[in-house]
């Protein structure tokens, strides 16, 4: 494994992406950033740019509104990158399916490499899809 993907592993970058869900799995993807969970002790920060990410957390059932936004940013996302769904919209657009603006469940569109179950995933789950990613960052 190269020096680069041992950097990445030990301190993941995340961006987090609401791609249309109702903000529960969002408040919880905001607790779990907080100094109660100190997440910086594992090398976890959350970061405005994607071209800055390893992680792509990503909440929420992908709508028409939302779609292009987001494809654009995980095309803008460097290699090697992971995706966690986090909550029950991404994995199965949850209580948005069948609306007629959804345009998922996430995986139709990107590839997912880590389920967080929950509507919402309390945010020990959160944390615990990010740390279940970092192998794969060394793919
Ligand atoms: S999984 Fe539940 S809490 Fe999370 S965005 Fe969907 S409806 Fe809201």
């Amino acid at each position: 494994m190269g020096l680069m993907y041992f950097f990445r592993r030990k301190s993941p970058w995340i961006l987090h992406f609401n791609t249309g869900g109702c903000n529960g799995c969002d408040i919880e993807v905001v607790a779990a950033l907080t100094p109660r969970y100190d997440v910086e002790r594992l090398g976890i920060v959350r970061k405005g740019s994607p071209r800055h990410a390893d992680i792509l957390l990503v909440t929420g059932p992908i709508t028409r509104q939302s779609r292009d936004r987001f494809l654009r940013i995980y095309e803008q996302t460097p290699e090697p990158k992971v995706v966690v769904a986090v909550g029950n919209c991404p994995t199965s657009n949850c209580v948005f399916n069948g609306c007629y603006n959804v345009v998922g469940p996430l995986d139709k569109h990107v590839p997912v490499d880590v389920y967080v179950p929950g509507c919402p995933p309390i945010p020990e789950a959160i944390i615990d899809g990010v740390l279940k990613a970092l192998p794969r960052l060394g793919r």
